[in-house]
């Protein structure tokens, strides 16, 4: 769409790499941290231990880079606070959590349990929009929310997962919908703490190893507010896409079952055409390739055009996921 505006950097897409601490098996084994993060000038170094004829630091730089010290309540105030001030004007947004297994994307986007401050974003959201909607004046405010996930290029609704109707992507004029899907409408902070709780539940339904089905399929909460400025009469909408991502991890061939590799190449596709989509707006390119994946296709009409979409890409710290860090890092570094 925006083809005069070539070479321009995109400030619609950002993105953000957290690393998170050292495990207690990390560090009762000994493994040696490998990165520093330079949290005021968004750099992340990765040192090479393994290889002592390569280069022995890799350095890059994002829009802004945590470290293990960074709280939940900071990433929040400094990275999806505007995001979500944004979607509440009428815009819309994607927030995605990229990485290997483990590095922190359920915390990131969920959060754990413990204390306040472990709060994760999506119910952080919850706050933010009913703060927001209980101050404004002069306003009807319809807030839906849709939760599903894509595994194998196939999406399932997360709040009826037993319908037996195969959900489709489909396109209307700019925007795109998905026929069936079920929305529930919130009116309160409780009512959608409630929809993610059911729709996290309904996740494991059906699976034996759920940790090793949440790697390996898209989780996608989605929040639709429509705004009626009872004044003039005019709606907006604002559609937020919170989606922790299957992991990023290289499948492993070795011993692995005719399934079980049909799952890795539509795992790498989805996560590969993510990648291409991202940095083709950030480059503002003329053409997007939203078609590839079932993932951008969904999330079409919120990348792209007035929309602001961040990548937040977890790593951890140690020596022992040294190559996975490493495509983690170039992975973000070319969604810049
Ligand atoms: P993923 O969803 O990427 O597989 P998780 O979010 O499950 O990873 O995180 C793996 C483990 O690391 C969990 O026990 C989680 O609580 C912990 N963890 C991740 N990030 C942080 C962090 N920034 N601070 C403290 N603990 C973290
Ligand atoms: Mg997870």
């Amino acid at each position: 769409a925006n083809g005069q505006q070539q070479q321009t950097p995109n400030e619609c897409v950002q993105v953000v790499v957290r690393c998170r601490p050292m495990s207690n098996r990390e560090r009762s084994e000994g493994s040696p941290e490998v990165v520093s993060v330079y949290p005021n000038r968004g750099v992340v170094e990765l040192q090479n231990l393994i290889d002592v004829n390569k280069e022995q630091r890799k350095v890059f730089t994002y829009d802004a880079a945590y470290d293990a010290s960074a709280t939940q309540t900071t990433l929040y105030h400094e990275v999806v606070f505007p995001l979500v001030s944004s979607v509440l004007e009428g815009f819309n947004g994607c927030i995605f959590a990229y990485g290997q297994t483990g590095t922190g994307k359920t915390f990131t986007m969920e959060g754990a349990r413990g204390n306040d401050e472990l709060i994760g974003i999506i119910p952080r959201t919850f706050e933010q929009i009913w703060l927001h909607i209980n101050r404004t004046e002069n306003f009807q405010f319809l807030v839906d929310v849709s939760y599903l996930e894509i595994y194998m290029e196939e999406l399932r609704d997360l709040l009826k997962p037993k319908q037996s109707k195969q959900l489709e992507v489909r396109e209307r004029g700019s925007g795109v919908y998905v026929p069936n899907l079920h929305a529930i409408n919130c009116k309160s902070v409780e009512d959608m703490s409630r929809v993610m709780q059911l729709g996290n539940k309904n996740r494991t339904v059906g699976f034996t190893n759920m940790n090793a089905h949440s790697s390996r399929s898209h989780a996608i909460f989605m929040i639709k507010i429509e705004m009626c400025d009872t004044e003039t009469n005019t709606i907006k909408v604002g559609k937020l896409n919170l989606i922790d991502l299957a992991g990023s991890e290289r499948q492993s061939k070795t011993g692995a079952s005719a399934e079980r590799l049909k799952e890795a190449s539509k795992i790498n596709l989805a996560l590969s055409s993510l990648g291409n989509v991202i940095s083709a707006l950030a480059e503002s390119s003329p053409h997007v390739p939203y078609r590839d994946s079932k993932l951008t296709r969904l999330l079409q009409d919120s990348l792209g055009g007035n929309s602001k979409t961040i990548m937040i890409a977890n790593i951890g710290p140690s020596n022992y996921n040294y190559n996975e860090t490493l495509t983690t890092l170039r992975y973000a570094s070319r969604a810049k």
